[in-house]
């Protein structure tokens, strides 16, 4: 039973039609390699799809200001920042490499396993802050939970040649880590 259940987790259906007959049509590496897509091609259907294979290097455990801990959860980062990216000329191509990224700086600096979710949320905000200012100030505003226009003041000013034309929307709250 348990064999059953496990095989099932390894083999690859096809979204449309359920078929477990699909061929390689295509496979690159991405990412700097952390990454492998291949593109399928149902042999039942003919409908194509693209699976994406990651490398983990450990599972890491973040611990939050509050001492709780919680397994990181990379889908997670991603929607936070997407959320701050929302509306901004940022493709999901540049998310994705962004949070791989950053899961390999946290994978190859922690020698136990274990982060803080500032170190995340701190090196989240560096790498926005080179691809978005906007995105940057949203993501920080909700990370830090901002609840004074001063705290965007505060923040503004720190950032090097901040774009005096960008509109800073307000982002709905959201639970970051
Ligand atoms: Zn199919």
């Amino acid at each position: 039973m348990q064999t059953i259940f496990l095989l099932s987790l390894y083999i690859m259906r096809c979204p449309y039609c359920n078929s477990t007959d699909s061929r390689v049509a295509d496979s690159r590496p991405d990412i700097g390699d952390a990454v492998i897509r291949r593109r399928r091609v149902c042999n039942q259907c003919g409908a194509k799809f693209t699976t994406v294979e990651r490398i983990q290097m450990r599972d890491l455990v973040v611990r939050k200001n509050s001492g709780k801990t919680e397994p990181f959860d990379r889908e997670k980062l991603c929607r936070s920042i997407k959320l701050a990216c929302r509306n901004r000329d940022v493709k999901d191509e540049q998310i994705e490499r962004l949070v791989a990224s950053i899961q390999r700086r946290l994978e190859t600096e922690t020698a136990d396993d274990t982060v803080t979710s500032v170190q995340v949320g701190q090196m989240v905000a560096d790498s926005l802050l080179n691809l978005d200012p906007i995105a940057f100030i949203r993501f920080v505003s909700v990370y830090k939970k901002f609840s004074k226009v001063a705290d965007f003041k505060k923040i503004i000013n720190q950032i090097p040649e901040a774009d005096d034309d960008a509109v800073v929307c307000d982002l709905p709250k959201t639970s970051l880590f």
